[in-house]
């Protein structure tokens, strides 16, 4: 273990110092944002901090089975106050959506490369393979015990973000937290079911009718899936179901990135996913939107097959860039 950054005593301090603390993450939440927020919620609890946690999205219902869930408020502005603000998983302030969060003393607590560090304290490392791995570290420092709820939202979110330790910036400190976490007597093997074998039929569906047409683009090393609001009703499924379905034609040898395009709404959602070296975050960032090398997104808000045709251009150009 290398030391701890010494951002992490000035972040402890700041939260021990502090009676009121609100937590909050990004948009559309995942489960590193849920279970990041759950779990330090869970342990300022223990330190009689009064807490409260607030996103501007609610949870997918996949996630529904998380202890404490439903102590998470909805709302897209804070008005209350409160001594301390923890942002969690956000490279920037305008990732969680809310409004009202400027001008507070903010920690910002991250993993995702270009964090523009917005907040009064910073703790920023982009080597954690989750954010929950940068909070269980912070929950030690603050001395409080894991309990097996705890243990269970932080190894949802990295079980989750690791996709299922498969991607990269797994490192030996990921297995050294889960390893504490297993100590506390919850069942890997029944949170892994929770979260891969408890879909709805539709679901399934709607992953048959989306590799029936997927198309293949830059000689098979491009996958691109397509999904509009028709599909969704056809495969009787809601915009949930779709979580995750994104990484499913990587598991094609010659598939090195796949484009995933969700015309459900008046904007286009595009998922970019990649193997190794290819770099879709670049891509994403030229959209306005961001993530990391393999996973990440962006927003279109006037859809055109011309930007379509664009993102498959700059796709195809991150994995020519990444060949030797
Ligand atoms: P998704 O494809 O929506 O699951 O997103 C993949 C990754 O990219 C996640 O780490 C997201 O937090 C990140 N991401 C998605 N959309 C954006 C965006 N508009 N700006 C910054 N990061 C994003
Ligand atoms: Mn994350």
């Amino acid at each position: 273990m290398t030391s701890p950054p010494p951002e992490l005593g000035r972040i402890r301090d700041a939260l021990l110092g502090a009676r009121s603390v609100l937590l909050t993450s990004h948009e559309r939440p995942d489960g590193d944002s849920l279970g990041s927020q759950l779990a330090l919620g869970a342990a300022l609890r223990q330190l009689g901090k009064q807490v409260r946690i607030i996103d501007y999205d609610p949870a997918p219902d996949l996630y529904a089975f998380l202890p404490d869930l439903g102590t998470i408020e909805i709302a897209d502005n804070v008005t209350d106050r409160f001594d301390t603000v923890v942002v969690l998983e956000c490279s920037s302030l305008d990732r969680t959506g809310l409004r009202g969060l400027d001008e507070r003393p903010i920690i910002n607590i991250d993993h995702h490369p270009g964090n523009v560090m917005y907040g009064t304290l910073n703790w920023h490392d982009e080597s954690a393979c989750a954010c929950a791995e940068l909070v269980s570290e912070l929950i030690d420092t603050l001395g409080v015990p894991l309990t097996p709820a705890m243990a269970t939202q932080l190894y949802v979110a990295i079980l989750t973000d690791t996709g299922s330790f498969r991607h990269a910036n797994i490192t030996p400190r990921t297995f050294t937290i889960c390893q504490k976490i297993a100590t506390t007597g919850i069942n890997p093997t029944d949170v892994a079911s929770q979260v891969y074998n408890n879909g709805s039929l539709g679901r399934l569906r709607l992953t048959g009718m989306l590799l029936e047409r997927m198309q293949l683009e830059h000689g098979h090393r491009v996958a691109v899936l397509r999904l509009n609001d028709a599909m969704l009703a056809e495969a009787g499924c809601t915009p949930d179901d779709i979580e995750g379905i994104v990484n499913i034609p990587l598991a094609a040898r010659d598939v090195q990135a796949v484009v995933f395009f969700k015309d459900t709404g008046a904007a286009m959602r595009v998922s970019l996913r990649s193997k190794g070296s290819v770099d879709v975050r670049q891509v994403a960032v030229s959209f306005g939107g961001g993530g990391h090398r393999n996973a990440a997104g962006l927003t279109i808000e006037h859809p055109s097959s011309e930007t379509d045709s664009l993102v498959l251009s700059r796709v195809a150009a991150a994995i020519t860039d990444s060949e030797p």
